[in-house]
């Protein structure tokens, strides 16, 4: 056990005297430190060495006095400068422990050259001359000492190999004097390494906890990484979210600013993600969104040369930003052929989804002059484009400006309007196809502006909407609206319209129904005309509102049916009584096939589910008698009447009584 003791406490005593191999962090450290102050140690080594070569000169052999301290100065002088090298060096972690190896083994041979000679100038000198040798030795190893403090080893090595000779030969002389100056080298000695040892171990720690400080400085950073990487990235699409976007927006726009180019914000919207989102669930959704997102983000990293960043900015909504001075012919380009990805269909075990989608575009400089600005003028391309230009890419232009404007003046003159009097109703009828009589009338709403004039529901309805005026506006006209058909005969019904935000709340629907009420006319002579849009806006909500009105005995006519996104689905789960195909079809019915085939297809639909199918903007003689060929049960348009105010309906009724409807009524209608 004691042997054991012994061995180990053996094998630690000369580790001390050894460089550390497991330790490269606090070797390289040592050697920086060290390689600064080593030059300085043989500084000292050599002038004190000629100074008491100096002195012996006339005293000791030249060998002594002159060969020896030049050969040993030499060295060191060598030393010198390869260590004044090596502060502008790199070296590997190998090289570095090689030569602080060398710099131990260096010390002891150094140590035994320069006590030997010391030793063998001694006897030549007189007693002063042999107190500076004393002296010589003691300061000059305690300066050693000092300057070799980074590296232990080799500073415990010079103390062993110098002082122990030292001491033993000096006492040996028997001189009282010397003795003493033995003694005392021993005790600063002594002190020295104590000191060594202390700062070498705070080194040591002072190493360590840099290293580790710098291992914890990378771990912080590493995080902090991530967690800008997580920030700025959509968890669905891994595309950069709406955070990431404008950030690079207002990078991107200040280097157009500052280089002179063009650079274009886009917006791009899902058509028709809500009902697949609504049919399918929320799992087919998501891998709606992914794979429309990878198909848009591919389709604008082919885009070179200019460069395209692509963002998904929340729900079905993605943002571009291009950069390199596009031109307008560009952006339709791009806008094109992301169109044509995101219309392809996708693989969703047996779901078809019918998606497409529309964009806005805006070119800065031309439409804005700063980066929020840009912004919003994509935004209302693409509100354009959503409303006149489905599945089609719209760039912002002057026209667009002029209407910005003038939304802002109908919406400022709107919040301060009197529904009661700036608001009136206009009444077109729907004609029966077969028989040719009125079976009821659209009301129709126009605002009477005392500054505007007279403005168009197209205007005014969507600004009401947005400013958050559409339920009290809703309910005003119906108001009026009931008033007026409570004068009609009792077999003529009403066909009022809603907006998506008064079907798609509780609070929009519920003042309706109490107006219904207490208005005194009986539910089922009135009809609410809903759009698609406003079906797909929130197809749960509007699923309900739809079942209370039909609750109460209104009847539900889907209006503008063709013009949104045609979800059969939703014919087939609304209780529906009508289905109005919208003028556009219409129009061209006698000149466009596909749009014969919707109104033919549309019509055998609607007879197989027992659904009314109502003709709009019937215009001419030809349109009226391909309808009715088709099977069209209802029709309304110019071609019968005109949408007319209220003291004009009974004028217009009694004409019809008269003439006895058929083609009668026509000719009185257009009279
Ligand atoms: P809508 O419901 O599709 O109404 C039919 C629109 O077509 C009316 O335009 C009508 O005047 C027009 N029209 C009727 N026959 C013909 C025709 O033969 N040829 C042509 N070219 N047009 C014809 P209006 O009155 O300007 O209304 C536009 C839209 O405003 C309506 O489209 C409807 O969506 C909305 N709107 C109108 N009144 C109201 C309302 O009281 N509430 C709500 N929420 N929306 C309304
Ligand atoms: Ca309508
Ligand atoms: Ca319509």
């Amino acid at each position: 056990m004691r042997i054991f003791d012994l061995r180990s406490h053996l094998v630690a005593a000369t580790l001390l005297f050894r460089v550390p191999a497991d330790n490269p962090d606090l070797t390289r450290a040592q050697f920086e430190a060290f390689s600064k102050q080593i030059p300085l140690l043989y500084f000292i080594l050599i002038t004190n060495s000629l100074a008491v070569a100096y002195t012996y000169v006339p005293l000791a052999p030249a060998w002594l006095t002159i060969a020896v301290p030049a050969g040993l100065s030499a060295l060191c002088a060598f030393r010198m400068f390869w260590w004044l090298r090596q502060r502008n060096l790199v070296l590997s972690d190998k090289e570095i422990l090689h030569n602080l190896r060398v710099t131990n083994l260096l010390a002891v041979i150094l140590g035994v050259l320069f006590t030997a000679w010391s030793f063998q100038l001694y006897p030549y000198g007189d007693p002063f001359a042999k107190g500076q040798v004393a002296f010589y030795m003691a300061v000059t190893v305690i300066g050693c000492i000092f300057c070799l403090m980074h590296l232990r080893s080799a500073a415990l090595i010079v103390t062993l190999v110098v002082d122990i000779p030292y001491v033993v030969y000096f006492f040996a002389t028997g001189e009282p004097t010397l003795r003493a100056i033995a003694v005392n080298n021993l005790l600063v000695s002594g002190a020295m390494v104590t000191v060594l040892f202390i700062y070498y171990r705070d080194f040591a720690d002072l190493v360590a906890s840099r290293k580790s400080l710098i291992a914890e400085q990378a771990a912080t950073q590493a995080l902090s990484d991530e967690n800008f990487r997580l920030a700025n990235l959509d968890s669905l699409t891994e595309l950069p979210n709406r955070r990431c976007f404008f950030a690079e927006l207002t990078t991107a726009f200040a280097e157009a600013e500052k280089d002179g180019t063009q650079i274009a914000v886009g917006i791009i919207d899902l058509d028709g993600f809500k009902p697949v989102n609504d049919t399918y669930g929320h799992t087919v959704g998501d891998r709606v969104l992914i794979e429309a997102g990878r198909r848009i983000r591919e389709t604008c990293e082919g885009f070179v040369p200019r460069r395209v960043h692509v963002a998904r900015l929340g729900g079905d909504e993605f943002g571009l930003i291009v950069c390199g001075d596009p031109s307008d012919e560009d952006l339709t380009a791009i806008g094109e052929v992301i169109c044509n990805q995101v219309k392809l269909p996708y693989q969703l075990d047996n779901a078809h989804t019918g998606l497409s989608c529309s964009i806005g575009f805006a070119l800065y400089p031309r439409s804005a002059t700063s980066a929020e600005a840009l912004y919003e003028c994509a935004d209302y391309a693409l509100y354009h484009a959503k409303r006149r230009m489905r599945g089609r890419t719209v760039i912002f232009s002057a026209e667009l400006d002029a209407e910005i404007r003038s939304r802002g003046i109908i919406e400022h003159l709107l919040r301060a309007a009197d529904f009661d009097t700036e608001m009136e109703l206009v009444y077109q009828p729907i004609i029966d196809a077969i028989r040719e009589h009125t079976t009821g009338f659209e009301v129709l709403a126009r605002w009477n502006s005392p500054r505007l004039g007279l403005v168009s529901p197209n205007d005014f309805i969507p600004a009401a909407e947005r400013i958050g005026l559409i339920r009290s506006l809703t309910r005003a006209l119906l108001v009026k609206a009931l008033a007026a058909a409570r004068n009609w005969p009792d077999h003529l019904r009403i066909s009022f319209n809603l907006s998506a935000h008064d079907i798609c709340s509780p609070e929009g629907i519920l003042p309706l129904i109490a107006t219904i009420e207490a208005s005194g006319v009986a539910p089922h002579r009135i009809d609410f005309e809903i759009t698609e849009t406003a079906v797909t806006f929130d197809f749960a909500r509007a699923e309900q509102s739809i079942s209370m009105l039909k609750a109460m005995g209104c009847g539900i006519s889907l209006d503008d049916f063709g013009t949104g996104y045609s979800s059969l689905s939703h014919i087939h789960r609304l209780p529906l009584d009508k289905i109005k195909v919208d003028r556009s079809f219409v129009a061209d019915i006698n000149d466009n096939a596909v749009s014969h085939n919707i109104i033919k297809s549309l019509t055998g639909l609607c007879a197989d589910m027992e659904i009314t199918c109502v003709a709009e903007g019937v215009e001419t003689k030809a349109q009226l008698d391909s309808l009715k060929r088709l099977g069209c049960g209802l029709i309304q348009g110019y071609y019968f009447a005109k949408p007319m105010r209220a003291d004009a309906v009974s004028g217009y009724l009694a004409r019809e009584r008269r003439s006895g409807g058929g083609g009668a009524l026509e000719a009185a209608a257009r009279a």
